[in-house]
């Protein structure tokens, strides 16, 4: 690819938390900054249970109508028993409203947004954007892949396919209105934990397994329901379509940055290893890619942008993330049918818990 007549200070792969947060940033910076989406609407289909802390209105716009439900918590079950109430303020969030508003900020601050197109390649600062059977060349000073799991941008670092849970998720009717989020683990769910996180009469009802389990995944998700109909949690009938995604579990990708390119929110790994929340991490990560390159370009490049950015977000989720990765892969090695067994496993390696804290 050659470089091409069509430039931008700054390329922002994607358009979910992560790539909204960060165009918004470096357009108030004063920088050029085209924002790709490959889906047609922004935030839609909504592919995330919607749980975030209460903090989150700290770092990104929130309005009422971006919120389904407060929460006062979050309630843990093993075994289909109640085991803990942990106080943890939080909403559960309309994302497909929230993510669109969120874009709708980055374009005031002067970002272009081109939704329905596709990076297809990247070639050194060069990107082949593809719309339908249109494909044309952008180029940019700087790409920032906030491209989710399957991130083109984190490929183009050379990082390795992360480690990976695959989730299922449906919307079902409540019996009554629940003012906790609920977690429930189960010797079924592999590697992972099932969910019911209230909004209003409906919940999000769904399964995450780790994903060399994926042939499980349906029938988890159905004997998951079953089990929360049949503790009144949720109405028998229809469910909503199914919809899910891949959650990455590995922590922080080996490669954050380069000299131009940088990736943030899931395509750098910012999940939680053991909760599996990213939204929060990607709004967080989003703003500090986005700072480390304004630095870099106010100081006429004396500040790395690579060297910074690195340093911030080994910072931020550094020590908590190989805490998680090490309780996560400890879990699943020992994962196992006995119920005594596993309550107490599960209570080593959940964060409800004083014992996650303690080894
Ligand atoms: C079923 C499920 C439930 C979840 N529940 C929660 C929860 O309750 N709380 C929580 O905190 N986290 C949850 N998560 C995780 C959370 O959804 C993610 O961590 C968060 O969305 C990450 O934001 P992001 O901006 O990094 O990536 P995304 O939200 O994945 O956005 C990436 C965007 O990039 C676009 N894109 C990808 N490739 C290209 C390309 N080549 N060209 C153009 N555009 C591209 C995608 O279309 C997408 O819009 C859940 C995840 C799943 C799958």
């Amino acid at each position: 690819m050659k470089t091409t007549s069509e430039h931008y200070d700054v390329i922002v792969v994607g358009a979910g938390p992560a790539g909204c947060i960060a165009a918004k940033r470096l357009g108030q910076g004063g920088l050029k900054v085209l924002m790709i989406e490959q889906r047609r609407v922004i935030g839609s289909n909504v592919q995330c249970a919607e749980f975030v802390p209460l903090t989150i209105s700290r770092h990104a716009a929130l309005r009422a109508s971006d919120i389904a439900q407060h929460v006062q918590g979050i309630k843990t079950f093993i075994n289909g028993k109640l085991v803990s109430t942990l106080r943890a303020p939080g909403y559960v969030l309309n994302r497909v409203l929230w993510d669109e508003y969120q874009a709708q900020l980055a374009k005031a601050a002067g970002v272009s947004i081109m939704t329905a197109t596709r990076v297809s390649g990247i070639d050194g600062k060069d990107l082949r954007v593809s719309n339908g059977a249109q494909s044309r060349e952008i180029s940019a000073d700087f790409i920032l892949g906030c491209d989710g799991p399957r991130s083109i941008v984190s490929k183009k670092l050379e990082n390795e396919p992360q480690e990976m849970c695959v989730a299922l998720q449906v919307e079902r009717m409540l019996t009554k209105p629940l003012d906790h989020a609920e977690i429930y683990f189960d010797p079924a769910y592999y590697g992972g934990y099932a969910w019911v996180f209230p909004k209003g009469k409906t919940a999000n009802v769904g399964v995450a397994i780790h994903a060399s389990y994926k042939d499980k995944l349906k029938s988890a998700l159905a004997d998951f329901c079953r089990k929360t109909v049949s503790m009144g949690v949720i109405q028998a009938g229809a469910a909503s379509v199914a919809t899910g995604g891949l959650i990455p579990a590995g922590g922080l990708v080996k490669n954050l940055a380069n000299d131009h390119m940088l990736v943030a929110g899931d395509a750098a790994g910012c999940t939680h290893p053991i909760t599996g929340a990213g939204i929060m991490n990607a709004v967080v990560s989003g703003d500090l890619a986005a700072r480390a390159v304004i630095l870099q370009v106010s100081s006429s490049g004396r500040e790395q942008v690579s060297k910074n950015y690195t340093r911030t977000l080994l910072e931020e989720y550094g020590t908590q993330f190989t805490i998680a990765s090490d309780r996560l892969m400890s879990r699943n090695q020992r994962w196992t049918d006995n119920q005594e067994e596993f309550s107490a496993l599960i209570r080593r390696s959940w964060i409800a818990f004083p014992e996650y804290y303690m080894q």
